[in-house]
């Protein structure tokens, strides 16, 4: 039988704000009137910050019913609206927003029944974790308990629970082996499906991307294939196949790279099409990502054991039950519901990963049930591994395991290499990051809770054993006193820097106020100014700054020769985890000497010459005017470089492939984003166009009458168009200020008419969980900025309109002038427009069912970008009026939701 529930629930939307109990009728009332009963009354509700934002109200707290379906439902998904909610957990959804309070209460009650549901399987550990969690006052821990039965035996603590993983031998190295045109053939239509016919455009794809598995005629030079594949080609079966057949014959690993969470997503749902049943598919396909990704058990024990306070451990405690049940332990895009660390104001979660590089190996007494360790190994053994751009050039870099290199690689999304390889070879000696190697040197300063440690103390038994290493630790701590403390900004500010670093950075900090020409400083954006004839302040200060990194290099230099030493000539106290603890530190240690020389190297730069293969400036960090960073940057011209020299030329075959590899331009600009320019044997080429009819599924509409600069004129533009559209809009924008200010003047109005807006950089949501609600929702729509342009796969009526507010132009900073010096002027900049078009562009059809209109609001757009479209897309320069008819009408040609829309068009009456 149904407990009634004494607490209240609320709801809030840009529409409104609604209450309801058990045992009245859903009340309309103020945000003043719901901000002081949940002052005064705990009240149910779904997803508290983005109910306090609504309300305008930050300290909201409550009876979050996402907290409690994450207690009970670890590691399964759900979209946390009420429809999302209602989905998970099989119940019927409010219709209106009215409904939305009876339904939270509905909600709770069916949630904690389940506590006493004999069938449930995430039982095991919800005893203690609810007994702890009350001792945290968690507003659910009462109610809770009261269903909860005593377990009869004691439960297994989280960390005897989780599964240890196993050493397995080193893999021998692939067999040479050439694969049959008709093999790869038959993989792929076994792929596609019996009843399914494979196309023309993917069976080439297929064969062409069978060449990068043929052996390797020369060291260093590898069989690479550039792709262009438009979308729905169906490209990632068309690589699947040969990938597959070419792993199992040769006993080998293809290492397939993506840019995106989405992609790396439908990346694993294909590949299970290789291997339907799951213990084969978790033997043979592994997802790899960055360790800052997953959760570090140390971290999690650390912080249940009083390293959290308040809600962050509360925020613990969920986590662990995550844990317990998690495939793969990824927090960021793996089964951690998304919202969760939201809910928490992200309050402790990025501390329960390994940020920091503090991982102490064999020493860990979790070691052995470490996800990232576990994720390491399984991929040497893996037939397919799943990773990002990122990861590949950080273990390129970084990696000592020469013998699991990967040899066979696929980029897919390969238009981003160049993005992924600008970010992972840039060096920053900024403030924030001299910091963070003071703390890892010394250990954290104060009072700050926690296990993190100063090298000594992490080091003490090589210490102690190895004089040399102990004194080198100790002068690494001295040196390291050089470094910026804490307070340093506030320092800065004061005029009162303390030690050789933190003076260096109040001589850029001036050299940059005294020279910047962006006149940004009003708008509170970054500042930033060329490292070119510095004054005598800054090159002084750099001078000194030097001699005060190299002091700390040194004994960091000497103290990996000694772990290198203690390694090769084992003392008798250095069992397998002491050795592999060792390992470790020699490992982050290295890092961390690189580091240091490439900071070294930049301040040589600063009193020497130029060097012409990098790009050096200084700049001043802002965040909505605030200084949070100073310092000095440097990127590589050509960031390819160095990925030609560490990944592409180890390698056997290489392929890189995206719907717009050419990024509007020709082969020669593939060439030079993927880096095959930088190869000796020339990469192959190969090119297929979409099979979708864009004549007939798209039309791009340039509305050539709202007037730029002027945010009503935008906001207004926006508010008609996903009003014709009848929501289903991704919005994108080239400015975070324009998006707030659009949303601001629009959201409570199109939520009246029943149109949900919502919005990257605004919510509360991280934007895995934004895209999810809006693939929800047909009547939603969503703005964003960058990571939206290229991130999002929404196929379907979820998706039928794309409004770019203008010509994504590129920044132009000091990095892109120089850039755009070396590569054509303003040929460079037009390719870069085409490419962030076409992206934008490409979200709209993704299936052959898709239709929509693509609007660019800008009136001043040169006909020579519009190749960015597939030719035979209808492109047309309109008004706004004559585009909000179109948007209309457009749907007349589609089916489900055509007389839906339709109806509620015309109650709206728009424009
Ligand atoms: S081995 Fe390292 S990353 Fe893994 S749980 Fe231990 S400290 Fe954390």
């Amino acid at each position: 039988m149904e407990t009634p529930l004494a607490f209240p629930a609320l709801h809030a939307s840009h529409a409104g704000i609604w209450m309801g109990s058990s045992d009245g009728p859903v009340k309309t009332i103020g945000k003043g009137e719901a901000a002081g009963r949940a002052a005064e009354t705990p009240m149910i509700m779904l997803n508290a910050p983005l109910v306090a934002q609504r309300l305008g109200y930050a300290d909201l707290s409550g009876l979050d019913v996402l907290e409690l379906y994450a207690f009970i439902y670890p590691a399964r998904f759900a979209v946390p609206t009420p429809k999302g909610l209602a989905k998970a957990l099989g119940l019927t959804a409010p219709a209106t927003d009215q409904e939305v309070p009876p339904f939270l209460l509905m909600a709770t009650r069916s949630l904690l029944s389940v506590l006493g549901d004999a069938a449930w399987a995430e039982r095991e550990g919800a005893w203690d974790s609810a007994q702890a969690l009350m001792r945290l006052r968690w507003p659910w821990a009462n109610l809770v308990l009261a269903q909860l039965k005593k377990p009869e035996r004691p439960e297994r603590w989280l960390f005897s629970r989780l599964p240890e993983w196993e050493e397995a031998p080193p893999r021998t190295p692939p067999r040479v082996v050439t694969l049959a045109a008709d093999a790869v053939q038959e993989r792929l239509a076994s792929l596609v499906g019996g009843s399914a016919e494979t196309r023309q455009g993917q069976r080439d794809f297929a064969q062409a991307a069978a060449l990068i598995f043929a052996p390797r005629t020369r060291k260093g030079e590898p069989n690479m294939l550039l792709a262009e594949a438009g979308t729905g080609i169906g490209k990632t079966l068309g690589y699947l196949a040969p990938a597959s057949l070419w792993a199992t014959a040769a006993d080998g690993t293809v290492w397939i790279s993506t840019f995106t969470k989405a992609l790396q997503r439908q990346l694993v749902r294909e590949a299970k099409r290789l291997y339907p049943d799951h213990e084969t598919f978790k033997s043979k396909v592994v997802v790899r990502k960055g360790r800052e990704n997953y959760l570090c058990l140390l971290n999690l024990e650390d912080a249940l054991q009083g390293g959290f306070a308040g809600r962050a451990a509360i925020l613990a405690h969920l986590v662990a039950r995550w844990a317990a049940y998690s495939h793969d332990g990824d927090m960021i895009g793996g089964d951690l519901p998304g919202w969760l660390p939201t809910l928490f104001r992200r309050n402790g979660s990025t501390a329960l990963t390994d940020r920091r590089g503090e991982c102490i190996y064999a020493g860990c007494p979790h070691y052995k049930k470490c996800f990232i360790e576990r994720a390491t190994r399984a991929s040497v053994q893996a037939e397919i591994v799943i990773a990002n751009h990122a990861l590949m050039m950080v273990n390129a870099a970084r990696g000592r395991d020469e013998q699991n290199r990967p040899s066979r690689i696929i980029f897919d999304e390969g238009h981003h290499l160049f993005d992924a390889a600008d970010s992972m070879f840039a060096a920053a000696l900024t403030g924030q990051e001299t910091i963070e190697l003071r703390r890892w040197v010394i250990g954290p300063e104060g009072k700050a809770r926690g296990r993190r440690r100063g090298l000594s103390a992490r080091l003490a038994d090589v210490a102690s054993y190895d004089e040399e290493g102990g004194l080198a630790i100790e002068m690494a701590r001295v040196a390291a006193e050089a470094l910026p403390g804490e307070g340093w900004l506030a320092r800065l500010g004061e005029g009162t820097p303390s030690g050789p670093v933190e003076r260096l950075l109040a001589a850029i900090r001036a050299m940059v106020f005294a020279r910047d020409e962006t006149n940004a400083t009003e708008s509170g954006y970054g500042l930033e100014t060329e490292l070119a004839d510095p004054d005598a302040g800054v090159v002084d200060a750099a001078a000194d700054a030097a001699i005060a990194l190299e002091a700390l290099a040194r004994p960091l230099t000497v103290l990996g020769q000694r772990l290198e030493a203690m390694i090769a000539d084992p003392p008798d106290w250095l069992d397998g985890s002491a050795r592999a603890r060792v390992e470790g530190a020699t490992a982050s240690l290295s890092g961390r000497i690189d580091t240091l020389r490439a900071w070294i190297s930049m301040l040589a730069r600063a009193v020497g010459p130029v060097d012409p293969e990098y790009v050096d400036w200084l700049g001043i960090e802002r965040f909505e005017g605030r200084e949070i960073d100073i310092g000095m940057h440097r990127r590589w011209l050509d960031p390819m470089k160095p990925v030609a020299e560490i990944v592409l030329k180890p390698s056997h075959g290489v392929l890189a492939t995206s719907a717009t590899l050419r990024s509007g331009g020709d082969w020669k600009n593939a060439e030079a984003r993927t880096g095959a320019v930088h190869l000796e044997k020339p990469a192959t080429h190969f090119s297929a166009i979409s099979p979708f009819d864009y004549t007939a599924q798209a039309e791009v509409l340039i509305v050539t009458d709202v007037k730029k600069g002027d945010p009503a004129a935008l906001a207004g533009a926006y508010a008609a168009l996903i009003t014709a559209s009848g929501g289903g809009v991704l919005g994108l924008f080239t400015a975070i200020r324009r998006l707030r200010s659009t949303y601001a003047r629009i959201a409570d109005r199109l939520a009246r008419d029943g149109l949900p807006l919502y919005a990257q950089h605004v919510d509360p949501i991280d934007t895995g969980t934004l895209v999810d609600i809006f693939r929800d929702d047909p009547h939603a729509s969503l703005l964003g900025t960058d990571a939206l342009r290229d991130g999002v796969d929404v196929p379907g009526h979820s998706l039928r309109l794309v409004v770019m507010e203008q010509i994504p132009w590129p920044r132009p900073d000091i990095l892109h002038r120089a850039r755009r010096l070396k590569n054509g002027g303003i040929d460079f900049d037009d390719r870069i427009i085409r490419a962030k078009m076409a992206q934008a562009f490409g979200r709209l059809i993704r299936s052959a069912g898709d239709k929509g209109h693509f609007v660019l609001l800008s009136s001043a757009v040169p006909s020579r970008l519009l190749s960015a479209f597939p030719s035979g897309t209808p492109i047309r320069r309109v008004t706004l009026e004559e585009a909000v008819r179109s948007v209309k009408s457009g749907l007349s040609s589609d089916t489900n939701l055509r007389q839906e829309v339709v109806n509620q068009l015309e109650e709206s009456n728009p424009i």
